[in-house]
């Protein structure tokens, strides 16, 4: 769900919506493979679980009446008699993805739920889970539709890591393989997880949660239309189709504002206001809803657009030259680290500033990241203001970095730095005695006024200092003067 206006409805509003012939199409199969387990293996057979549809059709009914509106003006029961063939077949599709004799499910629609530190709770159901004699658990989704093209396959797998975080919280496995079975297109993608995989979704699901608890605060939950909007159950509620704010279950006079090509509210007041123009990139499309909700709670910045890899990212940033690029670095086709270099090298297509989140702080394509000409770095779960502060630092020209993380970040990745004992730069031998003893101290992550302190100088005189330095060794900010001092041997990594 990429529109926060429709979480509210859904989640938070409670709003009802019409069964659709898909959704119901797929509770139907959904149920079928469910309890051909039932039979013994040698009985799983697809005549047979193409004999359940019909029984379990009729308990559908019975559990959820509305599902019959679906087929209330069909008197002759022929779209019915389709809707039930083509159930049919994808049952029997099944059947040459997996073969169920030979499988044996530890557990079927199982409901899963865990509490995070945070406090925040996860829950689900996972449709199969298979635990191999070794132990090793394998996670099964089914998918009655297509599959996704490979650029916008992490959105399915995004839910699947989820629920293997919830299983790892629980019960303190790392499944072995998590499967997406795709009976619409007959595909099988599989992913095998590491721990890191997890903890970046739990990373990401705090993030999520921050921007939806900044929402529910301020009632400012934003339409974002898309072509999905024409299945929406909720265009009568919805500012985006001409309806009037609403006003949510929960009793806040919610204020719903229309996107920046709307009509009123946003839409000008960010014209007038907007200074700071922020373009999103991460291949999880549930984050950047996130980032955006929380990003455009502030009327100094707009975000103008999003992108799923480096390669649309780069296209957006020619497209809409936004001021500040929040980039994510593991990403398909192309990743962040290769898109910062092009976005800020000698061929770039403006004047973009790039700020890296990642989900760790000692991420070594972090360091890759500021080389290519990153301004900064922040983890993907610092609190809502520290990101949009970092924004607002970037963009006016400045590099955003904790000096503390800097230099851990520096030393815990130098095997990564030449030795020290490569010949020191020309470049160097330009600077001041003072110059490099102020290139030392940014190097090892102190700010301005601690280098005063330890210089005993003036605060003016070390910016004056750090602006001679810039120049002299022609580097963009104190990021890659940092950067300079380690590749050059200035500092050597853990020397204080
Ligand atoms: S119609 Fe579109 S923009 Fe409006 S709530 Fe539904 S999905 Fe969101």
């Amino acid at each position: 769900m990429q529109c926060p206006l429709l979480y509210r409805f859904r989640v938070i509003d409670k709003l009802p919506e019409k069964p659709s012939e898909a959704a119901t199409r797929g509770t139907l199969v959904h149920a079928v493979l469910e309890r051909l387990f039932d039979a013994p293996a040698a009985d799983r057979t697809a005549p047979r679980a193409k004999s359940l549809i019909p029984g379990q059709w009729d308990r559908l009914r019975e559990s959820r009446p509305e599902v019959v509106e679906l087929f209330a003006d069909d008197p002759d029961g022929e779209r019915l008699a389709r809707w039930l063939a083509e159930a049919e077949r994808l049952v029997e599709r099944w059947f040459s993805l997996e073969d169920p004799s030979r499988l044996e499910p530890a557990e079927r629609e199982l409901f899963v739920e865990t509490e995070l530190e945070s406090g925040l709770r996860l829950r689900g159901i996972i449709d199969r889970v298979d635990v191999a004699p070794t132990g090793e658990v394998r996670i099964v989704d089914y998918k009655t539709g297509k599959a996704p093209r490979p650029e916008y396959a992490e959105g399915a797998l995004f839910q699947m890591k989820f629920y293997a975080l919830v299983v790892w919280r629980l019960k303190k496995v790392v499944p072995r393989r998590l499967q997406l079975v795709y009976l619409g297109s007959g595909d099988v993608v599989t992913y095998d997880p590491v721990l890191a995989d997890l903890e970046r979704v739990e990373r990401k699901l705090l993030v999520l949660w921050d921007a939806i608890r900044l929402a529910t605060e301020t009632g400012d939950w934003r339409p974002r239309p898309t072509k999905l909007c024409g299945w929406c159950d909720h265009r009568a509620h919805c500012p985006e189709f001409g309806a009037l704010p609403a006003v949510s279950a929960a009793g806040e006079g919610a204020r719903v504002r229309r996107g920046p090509g709307g009509q009123n509210g946003r839409g000008l007041a960010k014209e007038t206001h907007v200074a700071i123009r922020v373009l999103l990139v991460d291949d999880q499309p549930l984050l950047r809803t996130g980032f955006r909700m929380i990003l455009e709670a502030e009327q100094d910045l707009a975000v103008v657009g999003e992108a799923g890899d480096g390669l649309q990212a780069l296209d957006q940033v020619r497209a809409l030259q936004p001021d500040v690029v929040l980039m994510d670095i593991r990403m398909p086709r192309m990743d962040g680290v290769e898109a910062t270099r092009q976005i800020t090298g000698p061929e770039r297509d403006g004047p973009a500033k790039v700020l890296v989140l990642t989900t760790f702080d000692l991420d070594e394509y972090v360091v890759e990241a500021l080389r290519a000409g990153a301004s900064g770095f922040l983890l993907k779960d610092a609190p809502a203001n520290e990101l949009v502060q970092a924004i607002r630092v970037v963009a006016a020209g400045e590099a955003m970095l904790a000096p503390s993380i800097t230099r851990r970040l520096l030393d815990k990745y130098a095997t990564h730095l030449p030795s020290g004992d490569e010949p020191v730069p020309d470049t160097l031998h330009t600077l001041t005695e003072r110059e490099v003893e102020v290139l030392k101290l940014v190097a090892r992550g102190l700010s301005n006024a601690e280098i005063a302190a330890d210089l005993f100088v003036s605060e003016t005189t070390v910016k004056t200092h750090v602006g001679h330095v810039l120049n002299k060794l022609g580097l963009r900010d104190r990021v890659q003067a940092a950067v300079y001092a380690y590749e050059s041997g200035l500092v050597r990594p853990g020397a204080q």
